[in-house]
């Protein structure tokens, strides 16, 4: 396959779901006891609803959204610390677009840019280098966000700084991890997944050796799974197909992109710079053991957080948001009580309902939900 319209080919699609539909008759689950499979990654959660996957599946398969959207999982203090950051005079905050709008207790970003702060959006880290050449009297922090994905650009600028003996660049760093936090899901209490679509953008760097964990000890499925509607229902196909052979293995239906053993080059410069964390916190999650990685000593000139001071204060989300369990597939984002109505993607409450790969975005753009019958439902259920 060469061009994108043959990942999207609509007969193939419905021969492949017509598979699916055999398969789960075969494994013989009831709606009330549906296969829940969890997708990952935050761009699964759009592909499944930009192209309507989950109305061609049957009522006993559910997919459950999971928490690799990066945005997502940024917890309130930490975009209250970016707001601190970005509003020292001599400093340029640097951030891609979408933690722009990410709310924190006082303000986001884009609130703290409207009240004089200078936040600058960059496509890349090294935008952020070049603001930093360019701009010699002041100070450039670059908002390092994201899994492995992003992780080995952030690395890379790093090096290139200290290979430039540029002194004026800094990282504020909330990379994290995938590993831990798919554990973190699986030993939850009462967390009943069959099975895993993995992530394709994380694995092309790490590649598929370090989920054999789940395999191997928690005995589920994982298939990692490319982001076109075809790569959704074949990874589908093929996790369902290891359950009814009696089968827990680590496959890779995204072979085009995903390496077994990953990136070697940006996996040698992420160990370079980076070390792991002893903890990170993760919004609706908690805390997470060895989930984010900081900068080794050896880059600590580099390091905004040793650079300037950072509140790092611990801050609880708004009672009414419900993006802890949303994250841990514990209810879906149309439960959430503010959704659609206090919390949209013009006002949002929870980062699920900002980022591009948020669920609650997802549900709001592709699931055409009525807002205005969800209003009515909710003042029913006051009122009664
Ligand atoms: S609707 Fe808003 S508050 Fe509720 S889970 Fe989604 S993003 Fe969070």
């Amino acid at each position: 396959m060469k061009h994108v319209d043959e990942f999207r080919d609509p007969a193939k699609a419905r021969a492949l779901a017509a598979e699916i539909r055999q398969l789960a008759r075969q494994i013989g689950r009831g709606p009330d006891n549906p296969l829940l499979v969890m997708e990952v990654c935050g761009g699964h959660t759009h592909a499944i609803f930009r192209y309507g996957i989950q109305q061609l599946l049957p009522d006993t398969i559910e997919f459950v959204h999971g928490p690799g959207c990066p945005v997502c999982v940024l917890p309130m203090g930490r975009v209250d610390d970016c707001v601190a950051l970005a509003e020292r005079p001599e400093v340029i905050f640097t951030t891609f677009g979408d933690a722009m709008r990410v709310p924190g207790s006082r303000k986001s970003l884009l609130k703290a840019k409207a009240e004089g702060a200078d936040v600058r959006m960059v496509y890349s880290p090294l935008d952020a280098l070049q603001l930093a050449r360019d701009n010699p009297g002041r100070e450039v922090i670059f908002f390092g966000l994201g899994f492995e994905t992003t992780m080995p650009s952030t690395a890379m600028t790093v090096l290139e700084a200290k290979r430039q003996g540029i002194d004026n660049f800094s990282l504020f760093c909330n990379h994290i991890t995938i590993i831990p936090t798919i554990k973190a899901i699986l030993d939850s209490p009462g967390m009943q997944l069959d099975g895993f679509l993995g992530p394709g953008h994380v694995s092309m760097v790490i590649g598929t050796a370090p989920y054999q964990f789940i395999a191997q000890h928690y005995r589920k499925p994982l298939v990692v799974a490319g982001f076109e509607p075809l790569d959704v229902l074949q990874s589908l196909w093929m996790v369902l197909r290891q359950i009814v052979d009696g089968r827990c293995e680590i496959e890779n239906q995204y072979g085009r992109i995903v390496p077994e053993h990953g990136n070697e080059v940006a996996l040698r410069s992420v160990q370079e710079v980076f070390e792991l964390r002893e903890f990170f916190e993760w919004r609706g999650l908690g805390s997470i053991d060895h989930s984010g990685v900081r900068v080794r000593e050896a880059y600590a000139q580099y390091d905004a957080e040793r650079k300037f001071p950072v509140p790092n204060l611990k801050i609880a989300d708004p009672k009414s948001c419900q993006c802890g369990e949303v994250l841990k597939g514990a209810i879906k984002p149309r439960d959430c009580k503010v959704f659609g109505t206090a919390c949209t993607p013009q006002t949002p409450l929870g980062s699920l309902m900002v980022s591009s790969e948020g669920a609650c975005a997802a549900y709001y753009q592709y699931a055409r939900i009525d807002t205005s019958r969800l209003r009515e439902d909710r003042q029913d259920k006051v009122s009664a």
